[in-house]
């Protein structure tokens, strides 16, 4: 069942909601106040395919920092949304810097952090008659980590007196969702439309987070933007986040992602866009390159021959994607096998576009190669990734090619 929001949110050149493909999000780790770090991380994201890009708005350098970086990004050609992201003086930072409030593109409050007590309304709607003047889309970010304590205390104490209590982590769930509908109901009184509005409930714990967004789901029909908070780093991250999200995208919930990996030194932060990427390409939810599928190796094989060839096609395919999303539109269907021994390497192989199945320790070394299902060649010799090279080249172009070569 799709429970994607159904109108459409329009973030500049961006759609989100049911009717276009789910937006994938990142967010800088430069201080803002450095422009010229800032700028090169944000084309970066971009580069990378990050569709919005958040930015963390904490000072008075920070938001003076705005409109350089968007002027800067803009006259380079780079044009994916730029988010602040506001916690505590929110508030001040977009009264008293109307310029940089215009050249941000949208908006993020956390209402755990808004404020206490009467200075939480006062501050929150505020925020959102600015984003209202200036006509920005606002995200109410609920983040388990900052939950909003007066509203928390508020359920637990109510829970307590109850005859038959809930669980600790029902409430805590509870109180995240309560905490996003009733800013959402709040900036609706103050006049925010519905479809400028998404929300999220972001929680550490992959069973925690699954559960609160279902909830969530169920209870609104307000856009919402996926994410595992602190996943962790590297494998772990990526595995954790890819577990909860796929979750709730397989059940139709959830119009933006972002995969928050905890930088590893030496790496790209684009980490995180490339596995929101490979997330939806696993999915069938999106495509953004040639897919390679390739078996893990086993004692049927003697060689790391179909290893080698494998990551070499998958380089390949990254040297000339570029150029190839220009002239081959459509070529990001396409899938690739490169098995390691006759056992699945022929049934892989014909199930995909192209494959090809190297021998095993114990075959003949002879190398079939599969097209649509059929046997197209069997190869021998030692330059096989070239003359694979050759056969995919001469296939993306016959049938991606802009300009159909005669048959
Ligand atoms: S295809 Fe062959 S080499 Fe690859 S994992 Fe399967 S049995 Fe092992």
């Amino acid at each position: 069942m799709d429970r994607r929001y159904t109108e459409t949110i329009k973030i500049n050149n961006v759609n989100m909601g049911s009717k276009h493909p789910v937006v994938i999000q990142s967010m800088t780790n430069t201080p803002t106040a450095d422009i010229e770090a800032s700028i090169k991380q944000i084309k970066e994201l971009e580069d990378a395919g990050s569709e919005l890009i958040r930015l963390t708005v904490n000072d008075y350098e920070a938001m003076e920092a705005i409109p350089k970086i968007a002027e800067t990004l803009r006259s380079d050609g780079y044009t994916a949304p730029l988010i602040g992201d506001f916690h505590y003086n929110g508030h001040i930072l977009l009264a008293k810097y109307p310029e940089s409030a215009r050249y941000l593109d949208k908006y993020r409050i956390n209402p755990g952090n808004v404020g206490k007590k009467d200075k939480h309304d006062s501050n929150f709607s505020q925020m959102i008659e600015i984003a209202l003047k200036n006509d920005k889309p606002v995200r109410i970010g609920v983040n388990g980590g900052s939950l909003d304590q007066e509203l928390l205390t508020e359920l637990m104490t109510k829970n307590a007196a109850e005859a038959d209590p809930k669980d600790a982590q029902e409430i805590f769930a509870e109180a995240m969702i309560q905490s996003a509908l009733r800013s959402a109901a709040f900036a609706r009184k103050i006049g925010m439309p519905k479809n400028k509005l998404i929300l999220s409930v972001k929680m550490s714990d992959v069973q925690h987070m699954v559960d609160v967004y279902q909830k969530l789901a169920e209870r609104c029909d307000y856009a919402l933007h996926l994410g595992l908070t602190e996943a962790g780093s590297s494998m772990k991250g990526v595995a954790a986040s890819s577990a909860a999200l796929a979750i709730l995208l397989q059940q139709g919930i959830g119009d933006t992602i972002r995969i928050s990996l905890t930088p590893e030194p030496g790496k790209s932060r684009a980490e995180e866009v490339n596995a929101c990427k490979a997330l939806l390409q696993s999915m069938g939810l999106r495509f953004f390159m040639p897919m390679v599928t390739s078996c893990p190796g086993c004692g049927r094989t003697n060689s790391d021959k179909f290893v080698y060839l494998a990551q070499d096609i998958t380089n390949y395919i990254e040297q000339n994607m570029k150029t190839w999303k220009q002239k081959y539109p459509g070529v990001e269907t396409l899938t690739i096998a490169v098995m390691g021994c006759v056992v699945n390497g022929p049934g892989e192989s014909k199930q995909a576009d192209i494959g090809i199945s190297l021998p095993g320790s114990s075959e003949a070394p002879s190398i079939p190669v599969y097209q649509d299902g059929d046997l197209l060649t069997v190869l021998k010799g030692d330059d096989i990734k070239d003359q694979f090279i050759t056969i995919l080249n001469t296939y993306i172009e016959k049938r991606y090619s802009l300009v159909k070569t005669p048959s």
